[in-house]
This record gives structure tokens, C-alpha cells and sequence, in this order.
């Protein structure tokens, strides 16, 4: 067993000794058997959450109605949770009743796909009940069960689809894919959150044009927000060299780009898909910068201004697109910035008052910021007599 399994064992065997059974589940298995990293050990159990909170000491009720406590361990956090089954799903999206149960197979039933369907024993056994070894063999992302009936359950499953099969690079199995070109409209009825997540997790992901191509393909971009008959635009972005999206602002603003959207637009654009007001931020200077490269009018203090991270990110994806631009210039531009911040400048706000004998008050910002931007676009050294006399001239 990997360590990040080592680590969780002790909880396993204190659950096994009270009399239950419990199993390693879900993406931290697939990944240890792919020889992937694991990101977090998902523990499955028979014992129902009251249970398990009588077994441990130090425990958080996460999602005690659908059966999830974490329980906190050697500095490590775990989520236990209840075998359960789901039913009533209504909406398309959340089961109106959950059940939790005593067998580890009806638990691994109710779960989106084969590769996500296994799960394993503190001696390392696998338990297969869907043949998800073969799967993760052959690289096929497959529906546990009818296809057309798990998408109906949670249309979020086909999103999931697309972003597994951009982490992992495998396929979708034909059935499953040809559902989910059937029942794409339902993912209507999902969260903008919740398909968001997905969806950039597959922009990120290292084999993201064949999930993004597959997204277009079967359809689901038309019943994302602000995507809609955009799909010949969308599909312009498949044409770019082969690349590594850095984050999801750097995806966020490639879509941006192909759609062609004015800054205003990308803001608008990301509010809709909830994007946070730090990242739409981030990505609106990023285009902005993009469209200085563009064309070929980007001053120093832009380059300042708008911060290393937004710049780089625009570099590169001015490269993807092809767009000409001087690179050594920009690089000298990069060189020849004299300062990090106006904390570098070597004049105080208080050096202001006393220089211009007046009172402090919000005056001081502006001549600050008049200073800051002397130095970055070398109108003036970075020195207390030049900046003194430049505020006095
Ligand atoms: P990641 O590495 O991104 O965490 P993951 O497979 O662990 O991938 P999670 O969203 O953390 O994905 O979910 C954990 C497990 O719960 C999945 O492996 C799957 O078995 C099950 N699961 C999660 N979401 C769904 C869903 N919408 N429908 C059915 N099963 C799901
Ligand atoms: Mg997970």
C-alpha cells in the first residue's frame, strides 16, 4: 500500500475492531492503481455515522445527512462515509433520499463509473465488482450499470465524463458517450457551481483537448452558460499547438480570446459562470495585457501595473494563438523595471508631507502613485533627492 493508505490504516483496523467493515473508495484508489498521486483517501463503511463518531475522539460532522463525518488523525483529515444507496432522483440532480446501508456493493452501485467504483482492503485486496480493473486497463471511462439511467439520476455524471476523461487521457465507452450526447440538455437542471468545477478541472486537465473536443462533440457546451451556438468559435481553440493550461485563469481567458470577447464581456462571461471576483479579476487584466501584445502597444507601466502572473499568462497565450510579437522587447521592458512595489521607492509617505509641507490625507496616495509611476517608467532615479525634487518641480 502507497503512504498516504499506510497513514489512514490504523483508522480502517479501529473501525474493523468495533465490529464494522471499512474500505479505501473512489478516486484515491483508481489513482493508486494507476501510479497517479493521491490528492485525498476517501474511507467507505458499514458503520452508520453515529457509530463512527463513538469510535474516533476528534471528529467534524461534514455531511452527517448523507453520511460523511471527517475524522482528524495524526494532523491528516479523513471523510468516512456511510455505505448508501440513492433514490428518487427527481431533479436530475440530487437523490430526494439517501440509505445508508450495511453492504459495500449496493455503496459502489450508486457510483458514477467503473474507474470510480473500486475499493480496497487494508491488506490491499481490490473489491471489482464492475470490472473497473479492466477499464482502468484499457483506459475507458464507463457508467456503472444503464448509462441513460445514471445520467438521468445526476446529469452532473456527463461533465464528470469529459474531466476524467481529460485528467486520466482515456476514452469514453460508446454507450456511455452516446447517452450522454442523448440526455446533454439535462444539464440544465445542474448548478452553474457545480458544472463549473468540472469543467475547468477538465480545462486543466493534462489531456484537455480531447476532453474539451468530446465536450463540444456530444454536445454539452450548448446547455453550458454562455455557450450556446458557440460551439464553431469553441472549437477554435482545438487548433492551437499542443499545451499545458498553467491555471484556471489562464483557461478561463484562452475561452475568452476564441469567443472574442472585450474585457467587459469576459467580465460579464465569468459572472455568469460564478467565476470568484479574485480570479475574473486576474483574468480581465490578462486579456487586457493579451490585447497590448496584440497589438504590440504595451507600455512598461501596463506591464507594472498589472502584475507579473496576469503578464505571463498573456505571454503565453499569445504564443498559443500565434499572435507576433517582440519578444526581446517585452523581455527588456521585464529587465528594466526599477522596482517590485512602491515599498521599494526610496521615499516615504511621510517625506511627502514634509517635502510638500501638507496634511496627510489621501493627497499622499496620489503623490505616491505619481512617484511610483516616475520610477517604473524611468522619468526619474529611484533616489530620495531625485523623487524629492521631481515632487517639487
Ligand atoms: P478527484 O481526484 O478529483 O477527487 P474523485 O474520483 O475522488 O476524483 P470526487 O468528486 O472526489 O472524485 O468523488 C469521490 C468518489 O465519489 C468518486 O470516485 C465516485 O466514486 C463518487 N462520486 C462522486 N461524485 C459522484 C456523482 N456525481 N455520481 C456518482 N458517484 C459520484
Ligand atoms: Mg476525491
Amino acid at each position: 500500500l502507497p503512504t498516504d493508505f499506510q497513514q489512514a490504516l490504523p483508522i480502517l483496523e479501529m473501525i474493523e475492531t468495533a465490529g464494522f467493515e471499512a474500505y479505501f473508495v473512489g478516486g484515491s484508489v483508481r489513482d493508486h492503481i494507476l501510479g497517479l498521486p493521491i490528492h485525498d483517501v476517501d474511507i467507505a463503511t458499514s458503520a452508520y455515522p453515529e457509530e463512527i463518531k463513538s469510535i474516533f475522539k476528534h471528529t467534524v460532522d461534514t455531511g452527517i445527512k448523507h453520511g460523511t463525518v471527517t475524522v482528524l488523525m495524526n494532523d491528516n483529515s479523513y471523510e468516512i462515509t456511510t455505505f448508501r444507496t440513492e433514490s428518487g432522483y427527481q431533479d436530475y440532480r440530487r437523490p430526494d433520499k439517501v440509505t445508508f446501508v450495511r453492504s459495500l456493493e449496493d455503496d459502489l452501485k450508486r457510483r458514477d463509473f467503473t474507474i470510480n467504483a473500486l475499493a480496497v482492503d487494508r491488506n490491499g485486496n481490490v473489491v471489482d465488482k464492475f470490472d473497473g480493473l479492466t477499464d482502468l486497463d484499457n483506459q475507458i471511462i464507463r457508467a456503472v450499470g444503464v448509462p441513460e439511467e445514471r445520467f438521468h439520476e445526476d446529469a452532473l455524471r456527463m461533465m464528470r465524463a469529459v474531466r476524467f476523461q481529460s485528467q486520466l487521457d482515456f476514452t469514453i465507452e460508446p454507450e456511455t458517450a452516446a447517452a450522454i450526447e442523448d440526455n446533454a440538455p439535462l444539464l440544465e437542471k445542474i448548478a452553474v457551481e457545480r458544472i463549473r468545477e468540472e469543467f475547468i478541472k477538465m480545462m486543466i486537465g493534462r489531456a484537455w483537448k480531447i476532453g474539451f473536443k468530446e465536450f463540444l462533440n456530444l454536445n454539452l457546451s450548448e446547455y453550458c452558460p454562455e455557450f450556446a451556438g458557440q460551439a464553431s468559435k469553441l472549437n477554435n481553440l482545438l487548433s492551437t499547438e499542443d499545451f499545458q493550461m498553467v491555471d484556471d485563469e489562464m483557461a478561463w481567458t484562452a475561452i475568452g480570446f476564441v469567443l472574442e470577447h472585450s474585457e467587459e464581456k469576459l467580465s460579464k462571461f465569468l459572472r455568469d459562470w460564478k467565476v470568484s471576483n479574485k480570479s475574473r479579476e486576474a483574468c480581465v487584466s490578462t486579456m487586457r495585457i493579451l490585447k497590448l501584445i496584440q497589438s504590440n502597444s504595451l507600455e512598461i507601466w501596463d506591464y507594472y501595473k498589472d502584475g507579473l502572473d496576469n503578464v505571463s499568462r498573456a505571454e503565453k497565450l499569445a504564443e498559443l494563438f500565434d499572435i507576433k510579437f517582440d519578444r526581446e522587447k517585452l523581455d527588456k521592458l521585464i529587465d528594466a523595471i526599477p522596482i517590485n512595489s512602491s515599498h521599494d521607492l526610496k521615499i516615504s509617505g511621510n517625506d511627502v508631507i514634509k517635502t510638500l509641507n501638507i496634511k496627510p490625507g489621501p493627497e499622499i496616495g496620489f503623490f505616491m502613485n505619481k512617484l511610483e509611476k516616475a520610477v517604473v517608467t524611468q522619468t526619474v532615479t529611484n533616489s530620495y533627492e531625485d523623487l524629492q525634487r521631481y515632487l517639487l518641480k
